[in-house]
């Protein structure tokens, strides 16, 4: 099954940092997208969950981030920046532990900045649910899962797979 193939909580390459994409990479990326949005979709159709997807969990060890909500959209090296210092406490839940949601601390907003798909530098405002999504898969760029910032030593719940 296609979901076996996201990489899951404890596969070592999940707390790894991830390379920059490089210029010169930008033609090669395109099937590397192709996996992200498969997976991705593949997740929602089980689970009704899931917005974006980082390439560490496919098994790319690059900065590249793909999020799939009205329409798909790439960020390539993001940085995050002007985080908030007014936070919020959210239930995340990732795909790579899917039966598991883990209490955790956002920042309500940040802004990214990033490359688009035709290396074109991109600045985006990000605030509460995106920031909060976007926050998350950028700690998979750089080897952190939501488990690493759990609020507390219970703040982790069990989730059913739906019917
Ligand atoms: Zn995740």
């Amino acid at each position: 099954m296609a979901l076996d193939e996201i990489i899951k909580l404890g596969d070592p390459r999940l707390y790894e940092a991830c390379e920059p994409v490089g210029k010169n990479e930008l033609p090669q990326l395109q099937p590397y997208i192709d996996k992200m949005h498969r997976l991705l979709t593949e997740f929602r159709s089980v689970w009704k969950a899931g917005r974006a997807i980082a390439a560490p969990q496919t098994g790319v060890m690059k900065q590249l981030i793909y999020m799939h909500i009205d329409y798909p959209l790439i960020f390539i090296n993001p940085v995050l920046e002007n985080l908030s210092n007014e936070t919020m406490e959210v239930w995340d839940d990732c795909m790579s532990f899917p039966n598991l949601l883990v209490r955790v601390r956002r920042h309500k907003s940040c802004t990214i900045k990033y490359r688009d798909a035709n290396w074109r530098l991109q600045v985006m405002n990000l605030s509460g649910e995106l920031s909060e999504l976007l926050q998350h898969e950028y700690d998979h760029l750089h080897g952190i899962l939501a488990t690493m910032r759990a609020t507390d030593n219970k703040a982790f719940r069990w989730r059913e797979k739906p019917e």
